[in-house]
């Protein structure tokens, strides 16, 4: 590589460096806008699971208001039942004991209605606590693990900063070096083709839009002495020996 550095044209160098500065800031920037998208959607995901934890929790409490409100019920209908039976002690006649009897049957179902509507209750009350605390348990598991997201990818974006603001210095420099026509055919190359305006050239061939070079230029690309562009794509090129193998 010293070799290949020392005999090319200075601001083919320049604009090599340039675009590799470019790549890195590029990427960067990328990153430090994905960092607050990444740190809200962690945010809400863990806000969706704690509505869910505390949905899982109202049902429990519901099903246990139930359960009392029912238990109530039954109280008041086994008292209902002995104030009949106290009535039966007084009644004057058969029709009036049978109808007696008939409340105490009517009521005396009831309250077997209520238990058979405890006891499945009481099933899903067992079901529901167990849901509650693995959804508690995997909510502190998910907390945890949020926290340590949240401050990784806040300490990121620090770093992400810091580095911006050095690439940016580097960047400013490296520019500073060129002359002002040659570095506006690189911003203008940069615009057109998505930031990518200096590459190398790959088996003869443009290492963009792979268009072959004119022996002429390929020729001249070869020697990275002077500025060479795609004739087809108008990036600017330079030669790197091609990796063995290859
Ligand atoms: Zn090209």
């Amino acid at each position: 590589m010293s070799q290949l550095v020392s005999s090319m044209n200075p601001h083919l160098q320049t604009l090599i460096e340039l675009q590799k500065l470019d790549d890195i800031l590029r990427e960067l920037e990328a990153e430090v806008q994905s960092l607050p998208k990444k740190i809200a959607q962690i945010e809400s995901q863990l806000t969706e699971h704690i509505r869910a934890v505390d949905a899982s929790r109202k049902n429990l409490e519901e099903n246990q208001r139930l359960r009392r409100r029912r238990e109530n019920d039954i109280a008041a209908l086994r008292d209902k039942i002995s104030r009949f039976k106290d009535q039966t002690l007084e009644v004057k006649t058969n029709e009036q004991y049978r109808a007696l009897l008939h409340e105490v049957e009517y009521h005396e179902g009831g309250i077997r209605k209520l238990e058979d509507q405890i006891l499945t209750e009481m099933i899903e009350s067992e079901t529901l606590d167990k849901k509650l605390r693995e959804a508690e348990r995997s909510l502190a598991t998910e907390r945890a693990l949020a926290e340590q997201e949240i401050a990784e990818a806040t300490r990121r974006k620090e770093e992400d900063d810091q580095k911006l603001r050095e690439v940016r210095a580097r960047r400013a420099d490296v520019q500073s070096h060129l002359p002002a026509n040659i570095y506006e055919q690189y911003e203008r190359v940069a615009r057109q083709r998505k930031g990518q305006a200096v590459v190398p050239v790959h088996n003869g061939s443009c290492g963009a839009c792979h268009v072959r070079l004119r022996p002429q230029a390929y020729a001249e690309s070869k020697s990275n002495e002077t500025l060479v562009s795609c004739e087809s794509c108008g990036r600017i090129l330079y030669y790197a020996p091609e990796p063995a193998g290859e």
